[in-house]
């Protein structure tokens, strides 16, 4: 009897789990230790240095906000750096959109915006310096042909070559990334900021260490995948002499039922699985922004889920409480219906409309009321009526009272139905005494239900969206097919016409405000939404109803 209690919602607070900051004790571990060494001299400098070859993830939130919460927290600097290296796979396109999402998120890097290329000059004077030091050469070979010949390069059949420029460190290195690994190498291709003035392009490893002591970062903060690049950023750093940041690594971000590798995710927008990069059933933050969450809920995500050492996958439910927690406190309550059945009351007069004081907010009084119209015939949800119902269905069943959410007390007289034995129409007869909501003899009644006035409504479309994939992890071995076919079929689904009050449909501007549909969930109005043609998506529902299949077994 999940259905029993439904009713009931609008009394019941949202569960609330504070989020721990648990951000905040990795935080706090890393300032300890550079108090203990003196390193730094209590200087914190922190960047963010996305590849502009793809939209931001939710994973590169986590990235953003431990960064920058390292930095705020310290007294710190924070850099957004650009590490555009590759021209190959980089378009201004990403640019202005990872600029628009670290905005979003409320990382503000001041003046501090940088770019990798920035530096091709300073790198090439370091990379010559090295040449000259013995401590680097060029090489005709690539990455790939090196580990086929590395056994006969061994053994000196080859002479030294001359199309990469290489590290001279050690080939017989129990770390692959110390075996003379690539520090250069030939593109062709024109750079969204340097044209066609390179042709040598610098590789991550080596960029990476100098465009952090170039800029005089701290702490370079980066995916546990970067341990053993390690010794390698450090190598760089020792033999320039230059100054010297720390590297620290740090689990990275896993969700359940999504991918969030950046080839996935362009796949699924080319191959038209999905509408674009900003689809709301995706982890993208212009994804995510799209559907309704708020900066606030992405920020309170990612510090509640805190810093590891070590890879784990964090449950989407988590991040689906985290936006449901603050909309609680932020969204505008507002009455839609979804799936409209008409309420007809007979004993209310013909032609009247009754403007009604509907509370906009519980949890913020300054929101204030608004006024709802009400008349004789109303809409209310298909599943707010059954004929033979239960004992414990607390909503309308013939004999049954109910309270319409700011309105009356109703009892259900009868039904209509057509051929088929649909149920067309509900009749029920109100008691004018129950205005506002309670009754003068103090009676009660178990079930609230919502309700738009038909005369008054207006149509919306309602997009409910449900998790892109059916899999907890579609990349995972234990799923041995392609991604793609796990890919939930069910996850959206279209509402083309469902009855909402006139001040939701004034509202449906893009961004106007984030609303909770009372009993059903939160909402926010679509980016291709307008008043004439309202469009919300579904951020959440109002419980977690996955848990609750869950429960059921
Ligand atoms: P790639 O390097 O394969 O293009 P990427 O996801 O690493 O993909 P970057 O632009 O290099 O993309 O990432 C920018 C920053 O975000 C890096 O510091 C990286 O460590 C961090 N980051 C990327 N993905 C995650 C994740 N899932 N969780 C946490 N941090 C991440
Ligand atoms: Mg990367």
């Amino acid at each position: 009897m999940a259905q029993a209690q439904e009713g009931d919602r609008f009394e019941k607070k949202e569960e609330n789990s504070a989020p721990r900051e648990k951000q905040l004790h990795f935080i706090e571990q890393i300032i300890a230790d550079d108090e203990k060494s003196g390193k730094f001299g209590g200087r914190v400098h922190t960047r963010f240095p996305p590849e502009p070859n793809g939209y931001l993830h939710i994973g590169h939130a986590k990235s953003i906000c431990l960064n920058y919460a390292m930095a705020t927290e310290n007294n710190g600097l924070f850099n957004l750096r650009f590490d555009d290296t590759n021209p190959a796979k980089e378009e201004t396109e990403y640019v202005e959109s990872i600029l628009t999402d670290v905005r979003w998120l409320g990382a503000d890097w001041q003046d501090r915006l940088c770019f990798a290329s920035d530096y091709f000059q300073q790198m090439y004077d370091y990379a010559v310096d090295l040449i000259k030091k013995g401590k680097a050469y060029v090489c005709d070979m690539t990455a790939e042909e090196m580990s086929d010949l590395f056994a006969r390069m061994k053994a000196g059949e080859f002479p030294d070559g001359s199309k990469t420029l290489r590290a001279k460190i050690d080939m017989a290195s129990p770390n692959f990334n110390m075996r003379d690994p690539v520090m250069y190498r030939i593109v062709h291709a024109e750079h969204h900021r340097t044209g066609s003035a390179w042709k040598i392009y610098p590789m991550y490893d080596w960029a990476h260490g100098l465009e952090d002591s170039i800029e005089g970062i701290t702490h370079s903060i980066c995916t546990l995948e970067f341990e053993n690049h390690r010794p390698l950023y450090d190598w760089f750093l020792d033999q320039l002499g230059v100054y010297h940041p720390q590297q620290i690594e740090f689990a990275r971000l896993n969700l359940t039922y999504t991918v969030m590798s950046k080839r996935k995710l362009l796949e699924l927008v080319k191959g038209g699985y999905v509408s674009g990069w900003d689809d709301p059933r995706r982890p993208t933050i212009c994804g995510l922004r799209r559907r309704g969450y708020t900066p606030e809920s992405v920020r309170a995500f990612c510090r509640a889920i805190g810093v590891a050492k070590f890879n784990s996958t964090i449950d989407v439910t988590v991040l689906e409480n985290a936006v449901r927690e603050d909309l609680n406190r932020t969204a505008l309550r507002r009455m839609g219906v979804l799936r409209p059945l008409k309420l007809v009351i007979d004993n209310y007069p013909e032609g009247e409309t009754e403007w009604l004081d509907a509370v906009n907010n519980p949890e913020n009084p300054a929101d204030g009321v608004r006024k709802v119209p009400f008349s004789k015939v109303l809409y209310i949800e298909q599943e707010d009526f059954m004929e033979d119902a239960p004992k414990k269905y607390f909503r309308l069943t013939p004999g049954r009272e109910v309270r319409l959410r700011y309105a009356y007390f109703v009892t259900c007289d009868s039904c209509v139905k057509d051929e088929e034995g649909r149920v067309t129409e509900v009749h029920c007869h109100y008691d004018p005494a129950t205005r506002g909501g309670d009754a003068p003899d103090g009676r009660k009644v178990r079930g609230t239900i919502h309700w738009v006035s038909a005369e008054h409504a207006r149509d919306a479309q309602v997009r409910l969206y449900d998790r892109l994939f059916s899999v907890e992890n579609p990349d995972s071995a234990s799923n041995p097919l392609d991604y793609k076919e796990y890919l939930n079929p069910e996850s959206l689904e279209v509402i083309a016409h469902a009855k909402v009050e006139p001040a939701l449909a004034d509202g449906a501007a893009p961004g106007s405000a984030h609303y909770q549909f009372e009993r059903i969930g939160y909402f926010y109005p679509d980016t291709e939404s307008t008043a004439g043609n309202p469009v919300f998506n579904r951020t959440v529902s109002l419980k977690d109803t996955w848990a609750k299949v869950a429960q059921k077994g």
